[in-house]
Protein backbone atom coordinates (compact mmCIF):
# COMPACT_ATOMS: atom_id res chain seq x y z
CA UNK A 1 0.00 0.00 0.00
CA UNK A 2 1.54 3.23 -0.99
CA UNK A 3 1.44 6.02 1.69
CA UNK A 4 -0.98 9.13 0.58
CA UNK A 5 0.09 12.49 0.00
CA UNK A 6 -1.12 15.00 2.76
CA UNK A 7 -0.73 18.26 3.22
CA UNK A 8 3.01 18.85 5.12
CA UNK A 9 0.76 21.77 7.30
CA UNK A 10 -1.85 18.90 8.00
CA UNK A 11 1.14 16.36 8.45
CA UNK A 12 2.71 18.90 11.23
CA UNK A 13 -0.93 19.65 12.76
CA UNK A 14 -1.59 16.03 13.11
CA UNK A 15 1.98 14.82 14.38
CA UNK A 16 1.55 17.58 17.27
CA UNK A 17 -1.99 16.62 18.32
CA UNK A 18 -1.71 14.59 21.66
CA UNK A 19 -3.59 10.92 20.43
CA UNK A 20 -4.99 8.17 21.59
CA UNK A 21 -5.07 4.59 20.97
CA UNK A 22 -7.82 1.89 22.00
CA UNK A 23 -7.32 -0.73 19.62
CA UNK A 24 -3.72 -1.89 19.44
CA UNK A 25 -2.53 -5.58 19.67
CA UNK A 26 0.80 -6.12 22.05
CA UNK A 27 2.01 -9.05 19.14
CA UNK A 28 1.80 -7.05 16.55
CA UNK A 29 3.65 -3.64 17.62
CA UNK A 30 6.91 -5.34 18.57
CA UNK A 31 9.75 -4.10 16.92
CA UNK A 32 12.06 -5.88 14.26
CA UNK A 33 15.15 -5.02 16.28
CA UNK A 34 13.22 -6.32 20.06
CA UNK A 35 12.12 -9.65 18.25
CA UNK A 36 16.24 -10.15 16.86
CA UNK A 37 17.12 -9.31 20.33
CA UNK A 38 14.82 -11.59 22.27
CA UNK A 39 15.21 -14.63 19.55
CA UNK A 40 18.96 -14.32 20.28
CA UNK A 41 18.57 -14.06 23.96
CA UNK A 42 16.35 -17.30 23.56
CA UNK A 43 18.52 -19.21 20.45
CA UNK A 44 15.19 -19.01 18.66
CA UNK A 45 15.53 -19.41 14.94
CA UNK A 46 14.05 -16.52 12.07
CA UNK A 47 14.12 -16.35 8.64
CA UNK A 48 16.28 -12.84 8.88
CA UNK A 49 19.25 -11.13 11.19
CA UNK A 50 18.85 -7.35 10.56
CA UNK A 51 15.75 -5.23 11.26
CA UNK A 52 15.55 -4.12 7.14
CA UNK A 53 15.67 -8.37 6.52
CA UNK A 54 13.62 -9.14 9.13
CA UNK A 55 10.36 -6.92 8.64
CA UNK A 56 8.93 -8.43 5.24
CA UNK A 57 8.01 -11.44 7.24
CA UNK A 58 6.69 -9.35 9.73
CA UNK A 59 4.27 -6.61 7.89
CA UNK A 60 1.62 -7.26 5.10
CA UNK A 61 2.76 -5.94 1.67
CA UNK A 62 -0.78 -4.07 0.17
CA UNK A 63 -3.69 -6.36 0.69
CA UNK A 64 -3.96 -9.99 2.07
CA UNK A 65 -6.29 -12.25 0.91
CA UNK A 66 -8.30 -12.44 3.72
CA UNK A 67 -8.17 -11.94 7.92
CA UNK A 68 -6.94 -15.51 8.09
CA UNK A 69 -3.59 -14.52 5.79
CA UNK A 70 -3.54 -11.64 7.74
CA UNK A 71 -3.00 -12.83 11.20
CA UNK A 72 -0.48 -15.07 10.22
CA UNK A 73 2.19 -12.82 10.43
CA UNK A 74 1.87 -13.13 14.11
CA UNK A 75 3.22 -16.88 14.05
CA UNK A 76 6.63 -15.53 13.46
CA UNK A 77 6.67 -13.65 16.95
CA UNK A 78 4.79 -15.42 19.51
CA UNK A 79 7.59 -17.97 20.31
CA UNK A 80 9.46 -15.06 21.60
CA UNK A 81 6.60 -13.82 23.52
CA UNK A 82 6.62 -16.39 25.68
CA UNK A 83 8.59 -15.79 28.89
CA UNK A 84 7.22 -12.69 31.78
CA UNK A 85 10.76 -10.55 30.70
CA UNK A 86 9.67 -10.67 26.99
CA UNK A 87 5.87 -9.69 27.68
CA UNK A 88 7.13 -6.98 29.95
CA UNK A 89 9.70 -5.71 27.69
CA UNK A 90 7.10 -5.45 24.67
CA UNK A 91 4.58 -3.47 26.86
CA UNK A 92 6.87 -1.08 27.83
CA UNK A 93 8.10 -0.82 24.32
CA UNK A 94 4.42 -0.33 22.91
CA UNK A 95 4.20 3.40 25.25
CA UNK A 96 7.28 4.19 24.33
CA UNK A 97 6.36 3.81 20.38
CA UNK A 98 2.93 5.44 20.92
CA UNK A 99 5.29 8.39 22.86
CA UNK A 100 7.00 8.92 20.10
CA UNK A 101 3.93 9.26 18.12
CA UNK A 102 2.45 12.06 20.29
CA UNK A 103 0.48 9.55 22.10
CA UNK A 104 -1.36 10.86 25.57
CA UNK A 105 -3.18 7.09 26.37
CA UNK A 106 -3.48 3.52 25.01
CA UNK A 107 -5.25 0.46 25.22
CA UNK A 108 -3.16 -2.44 24.53
CA UNK A 109 -4.76 -6.16 24.32
CA UNK A 110 -3.17 -9.62 24.04
CA UNK A 111 -4.22 -13.03 24.29
CA UNK A 112 -2.45 -14.27 27.42
CA UNK A 113 -3.56 -18.19 26.62
CA UNK A 114 -0.50 -17.47 23.63
CA UNK A 115 1.86 -16.54 26.02
CA UNK A 116 1.70 -20.35 28.07
CA UNK A 117 3.97 -22.31 26.25
CA UNK A 118 6.69 -22.11 28.36
CA UNK A 119 4.75 -22.02 31.67
CA UNK A 120 3.24 -19.08 31.86
CA UNK A 121 0.14 -18.79 33.23
CA UNK A 122 -2.52 -16.32 32.25
CA UNK A 123 -2.59 -14.42 35.52
CA UNK A 124 1.11 -13.98 35.24
CA UNK A 125 1.59 -13.18 31.14
CA UNK A 126 -1.27 -10.28 31.92
CA UNK A 127 0.71 -9.01 35.09
CA UNK A 128 3.97 -8.81 33.23
CA UNK A 129 2.33 -6.98 30.30
CA UNK A 130 1.20 -4.53 32.87
CA UNK A 131 4.04 -4.08 34.97
CA UNK A 132 5.60 -3.16 31.39
CA UNK A 133 3.16 -0.76 30.68
CA UNK A 134 3.26 0.82 34.17
CA UNK A 135 7.01 0.97 33.29
CA UNK A 136 6.10 3.14 30.32
CA UNK A 137 3.99 5.04 31.79
CA UNK A 138 6.35 6.25 34.34
CA UNK A 139 9.22 6.84 31.70
CA UNK A 140 7.18 8.43 28.89
CA UNK A 141 3.80 10.13 30.74
CA UNK A 142 1.91 8.32 28.61
CA UNK A 143 -0.95 6.33 30.16
CA UNK A 144 -1.84 2.65 29.09
CA UNK A 145 -3.99 -0.36 30.46
CA UNK A 146 -4.30 -3.92 29.13
CA UNK A 147 -7.77 -5.47 27.91
CA UNK A 148 -7.27 -9.34 28.20
CA UNK A 149 -8.59 -11.27 24.55
CA UNK A 150 -9.95 -14.73 24.55
CA UNK A 151 -9.67 -16.62 21.39
CA UNK A 152 -12.27 -17.99 19.05
CA UNK A 153 -10.20 -20.95 18.33
CA UNK A 154 -9.51 -21.40 22.32
CA UNK A 155 -11.98 -24.42 24.53
CA UNK A 156 -14.19 -22.31 26.91
CA UNK A 157 -11.87 -23.54 29.77
CA UNK A 158 -9.09 -21.45 28.59
CA UNK A 159 -11.18 -18.61 27.60
CA UNK A 160 -12.83 -18.67 31.13
CA UNK A 161 -9.00 -18.98 32.83
CA UNK A 162 -8.37 -15.64 30.35
CA UNK A 163 -11.64 -14.06 32.22
CA UNK A 164 -10.94 -14.72 35.51
CA UNK A 165 -7.16 -13.84 35.45
CA UNK A 166 -8.59 -10.38 34.11
CA UNK A 167 -10.99 -10.26 37.00
CA UNK A 168 -8.19 -10.17 39.46
CA UNK A 169 -6.31 -6.87 37.27
CA UNK A 170 -9.27 -5.12 36.96
CA UNK A 171 -8.97 -1.50 38.11
CA UNK A 172 -5.22 -2.26 38.63
CA UNK A 173 -3.93 -2.11 34.96
CA UNK A 174 -6.48 -4.15 33.12
CA UNK A 175 -9.14 -2.29 31.77
CA UNK A 176 -11.76 -4.86 29.68
CA UNK A 177 -12.03 -7.86 27.59
CA UNK A 178 -12.23 -9.13 24.40
CA UNK A 179 -12.54 -12.12 21.90
CA UNK A 180 -10.31 -12.14 18.54
CA UNK A 181 -9.20 -14.66 16.34
CA UNK A 182 -10.98 -16.03 13.52
CA UNK A 183 -13.95 -14.49 13.35
CA UNK A 184 -15.45 -16.12 9.70
CA UNK A 185 -14.63 -19.33 11.23
CA UNK A 186 -16.05 -19.23 14.67
CA UNK A 187 -19.44 -17.13 15.69
CA UNK A 188 -19.68 -15.26 19.05
CA UNK A 189 -22.61 -17.21 20.03
CA UNK A 190 -20.16 -20.23 20.82
CA UNK A 191 -18.81 -17.63 23.64
CA UNK A 192 -21.96 -16.44 25.35
CA UNK A 193 -21.27 -18.04 28.60
CA UNK A 194 -17.37 -17.22 28.97
CA UNK A 195 -18.87 -13.15 28.25
CA UNK A 196 -21.44 -13.95 31.09
CA UNK A 197 -18.68 -14.74 33.25
CA UNK A 198 -17.22 -11.43 32.62
CA UNK A 199 -20.20 -9.71 33.07
CA UNK A 200 -20.50 -11.59 36.58
CA UNK A 201 -17.39 -9.96 37.50
CA UNK A 202 -17.79 -6.60 36.22
CA UNK A 203 -15.25 -6.64 33.03
CA UNK A 204 -16.58 -4.42 30.25
CA UNK A 205 -16.39 -6.35 26.97
CA UNK A 206 -15.20 -4.98 23.66
CA UNK A 207 -15.69 -7.74 20.68
CA UNK A 208 -14.16 -7.42 17.60
CA UNK A 209 -17.21 -8.01 14.92
CA UNK A 210 -17.82 -7.13 11.87
CA UNK A 211 -14.29 -7.65 10.28
CA UNK A 212 -14.44 -11.08 8.71
CA UNK A 213 -17.84 -11.18 9.32
CA UNK A 214 -21.32 -9.80 8.60
CA UNK A 215 -23.14 -7.38 10.63
CA UNK A 216 -25.68 -10.14 12.82
CA UNK A 217 -21.93 -10.69 14.67
CA UNK A 218 -22.26 -7.15 15.60
CA UNK A 219 -25.64 -7.87 16.91
CA UNK A 220 -24.99 -11.26 19.10
CA UNK A 221 -21.67 -9.12 20.18
CA UNK A 222 -23.52 -6.56 21.59
CA UNK A 223 -26.76 -8.54 22.55
CA UNK A 224 -25.37 -11.77 23.18
CA UNK A 225 -21.91 -11.16 24.86
CA UNK A 226 -22.60 -7.86 26.13
CA UNK A 227 -19.99 -5.87 24.38
CA UNK A 228 -20.21 -2.02 24.93
CA UNK A 229 -17.67 -1.26 22.35
CA UNK A 230 -16.73 -2.80 18.77
CA UNK A 231 -13.48 -3.76 17.37
CA UNK A 232 -13.85 -3.03 13.95
CA UNK A 233 -17.48 -2.78 13.16
CA UNK A 234 -17.13 -2.14 9.08
CA UNK A 235 -19.76 -4.11 7.90
CA UNK A 236 -22.37 -2.58 9.61
CA UNK A 237 -23.50 -0.79 7.22
CA UNK A 238 -24.94 -4.49 5.84
CA UNK A 239 -28.10 -4.19 8.08
CA UNK A 240 -29.40 -0.57 8.53
CA UNK A 241 -32.17 -1.64 11.21
CA UNK A 242 -29.01 -2.40 13.11
CA UNK A 243 -26.95 0.72 12.46
CA UNK A 244 -30.04 2.70 13.67
CA UNK A 245 -29.45 0.74 16.66
CA UNK A 246 -26.08 0.90 17.24
CA UNK A 247 -26.15 4.67 16.85
CA UNK A 248 -29.32 5.18 19.33
CA UNK A 249 -27.10 2.87 22.02
CA UNK A 250 -23.61 5.33 20.81
CA UNK A 251 -21.34 1.81 21.30
CA UNK A 252 -18.25 2.80 20.02
CA UNK A 253 -16.57 1.60 16.90
CA UNK A 254 -12.88 1.04 17.00
CA UNK A 255 -11.98 1.13 13.33
CA UNK A 256 -9.01 0.34 12.11
CA UNK A 257 -8.49 1.80 8.78
CA UNK A 258 -5.04 1.00 7.19
CA UNK A 259 -5.85 -2.70 8.54
CA UNK A 260 -9.36 -3.01 7.45
CA UNK A 261 -8.18 -2.20 3.97
CA UNK A 262 -5.08 -4.59 4.44
CA UNK A 263 -7.63 -7.57 5.84
CA UNK A 264 -9.97 -6.77 2.80
CA UNK A 265 -12.88 -6.17 5.55
CA UNK A 266 -14.17 -3.74 2.01
CA UNK A 267 -12.52 -3.78 -1.25
CA UNK A 268 -10.71 -0.48 -1.07
CA UNK A 269 -10.40 2.61 0.19
CA UNK A 270 -13.34 4.37 -1.84
CA UNK A 271 -15.46 1.74 -0.56
CA UNK A 272 -14.39 2.40 3.31
CA UNK A 273 -17.61 3.86 4.75
CA UNK A 274 -15.72 6.09 7.97
CA UNK A 275 -17.21 9.39 6.16
CA UNK A 276 -20.79 7.70 5.94
CA UNK A 277 -20.75 6.54 9.56
CA UNK A 278 -19.89 9.84 11.15
CA UNK A 279 -22.66 11.44 8.60
CA UNK A 280 -24.78 9.12 9.81
CA UNK A 281 -24.17 9.55 13.97
CA UNK A 282 -22.49 6.85 14.85
CA UNK A 283 -19.76 6.90 17.17
CA UNK A 284 -16.70 6.33 15.62
CA UNK A 285 -12.99 5.99 16.86
CA UNK A 286 -9.69 5.47 14.93
CA UNK A 287 -6.93 3.16 16.09
CA UNK A 288 -3.55 1.11 14.60
CA UNK A 289 -4.62 -2.18 15.07
CA UNK A 290 -1.04 -3.64 14.91
CA UNK A 291 1.35 -0.93 14.02
CA UNK A 292 4.04 -3.44 13.08
CA UNK A 293 2.49 -5.70 11.27
CA UNK A 294 0.17 -2.77 9.38
CA UNK A 295 3.15 -0.58 8.80
CA UNK A 296 1.09 2.30 10.50
CA UNK A 297 1.13 4.93 13.59
CA UNK A 298 -1.96 7.05 14.46
CA UNK A 299 0.02 9.35 12.69
CA UNK A 300 -0.29 7.59 9.54
CA UNK A 301 -4.01 6.45 10.16
CA UNK A 302 -4.72 10.23 10.34
CA UNK A 303 -2.92 10.79 7.45
CA UNK A 304 -4.98 8.74 5.03
CA UNK A 305 -8.30 9.93 6.27
CA UNK A 306 -6.82 13.34 5.93
CA UNK A 307 -5.88 12.71 2.01
CA UNK A 308 -8.45 10.14 1.40
CA UNK A 309 -11.24 11.61 2.69
CA UNK A 310 -10.47 14.83 3.35
CA UNK A 311 -10.59 15.01 7.10
CA UNK A 312 -9.60 18.78 8.45
CA UNK A 313 -7.71 18.74 11.53
CA UNK A 314 -11.07 20.09 13.36
CA UNK A 315 -12.36 16.54 12.53
CA UNK A 316 -9.37 14.80 13.11
CA UNK A 317 -9.25 16.65 17.14
CA UNK A 318 -13.09 15.73 17.31
CA UNK A 319 -12.51 12.04 16.28
CA UNK A 320 -9.56 12.22 19.19
CA UNK A 321 -12.49 13.51 21.44
CA UNK A 322 -14.22 10.54 20.73
CA UNK A 323 -11.63 7.85 21.69
CA UNK A 324 -11.06 9.77 25.16
CA UNK A 325 -14.63 8.87 25.72
CA UNK A 326 -14.73 5.65 24.58
CA UNK A 327 -11.79 5.19 26.37
CA UNK A 328 -12.08 3.16 30.20
CA UNK A 329 -10.82 5.60 32.20
CA UNK A 330 -12.59 7.75 35.31
CA UNK A 331 -14.22 11.07 34.57
CA UNK A 332 -11.03 12.95 35.79
CA UNK A 333 -8.74 10.93 33.71
CA UNK A 334 -10.63 11.74 30.34
CA UNK A 335 -10.94 15.72 31.25
CA UNK A 336 -7.12 15.49 32.16
CA UNK A 337 -6.78 14.09 28.16
CA UNK A 338 -9.70 16.39 26.85
CA UNK A 339 -7.55 19.25 28.54
CA UNK A 340 -4.63 17.92 26.62
CA UNK A 341 -6.04 17.91 23.07
CA UNK A 342 -7.76 21.44 23.54
CA UNK A 343 -5.00 23.19 24.45
CA UNK A 344 -2.77 21.60 22.10
CA UNK A 345 -5.80 22.43 19.62
CA UNK A 346 -5.40 26.41 21.15
CA UNK A 347 -2.63 26.48 20.30
CA UNK A 348 -2.35 25.05 16.81
CA UNK A 349 -5.09 27.25 15.89
CA UNK A 350 -7.75 24.67 15.61
CA UNK A 351 -11.52 25.67 15.98
CA UNK A 352 -13.39 22.72 17.59
CA UNK A 353 -17.26 21.88 17.43
CA UNK A 354 -19.14 19.41 19.54
CA UNK A 355 -18.16 15.97 19.15
CA UNK A 356 -18.14 14.12 16.24
CA UNK A 357 -20.57 10.86 17.25
CA UNK A 358 -23.53 13.00 18.39
CA UNK A 359 -23.62 15.56 15.87
ZN1 LIG B 1 -7.83 -6.21 16.49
Amino acid sequence: MTHPHVDPAVLEIIKALPKVDLHLHLDGCILPSTLLELAREQQQPLPADEPQTLLPYMQVEGQCDNLKQYLERFDLVLPMLQTGEALERTAYEAVQQSAADNGMYIEVRFAPQLHTARGLTAAAAIGHVIEGLQRGERQYGVRAQVIAICMRHHNEALNREVIEAAAQYLGRGLAAVDLAGDEAGFPPELFRSVFALAAQHGLPATIHAGEAGGPANIREAIHGLGAVRIGHGVRLREDPALLAEVRSLQVPLEMCPVSNIQTRAVTDWSDYPIRDYLEQGLFVTVNTDNPTVSGTTMTREYSELAARFGFRPAEIATLILNSIEAAWLDAPAKDALRQRLLSSCASQGIQLHGHAHDE
